[in-house]
């Protein structure tokens, strides 16, 4: 319960003091990482866009760089 709370005050203030900060929250734990922190976090994979491609049905211009959560999760982003 206290930890929805958190979770949504987090955004709140997201949205309000940083509306164009780049974030990615886990899914997880919901802890969320902005684009200072995430070049911190363990590196998993880097998927070329070769790779993306083939989980996509649109045309893929990314790479997705995988990043390990600190509980564990594995986490996706574009970059
Ligand atoms: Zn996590």
């Amino acid at each position: 319960m206290s930890a929805a709370l958190t979770a949504r005050a987090t955004q709140v203030s997201d949205a309000v003091g940083r509306p164009h900060a780049w974030s990615k929250a886990c899914g997880v734990c919901r802890r969320t990482y902005d684009a200072g922190q995430w070049p911190r976090l363990p590196s998993v994979a880097m998927l070329p866009v070769q790779s993306v491609q083939a989980h996509l049905s649109v045309p893929a211009a990314w790479t997705v760089e995988l990043r390990q959560c600190a509980c564990g999760a594995v986490l996706a982003a574009r970059v």
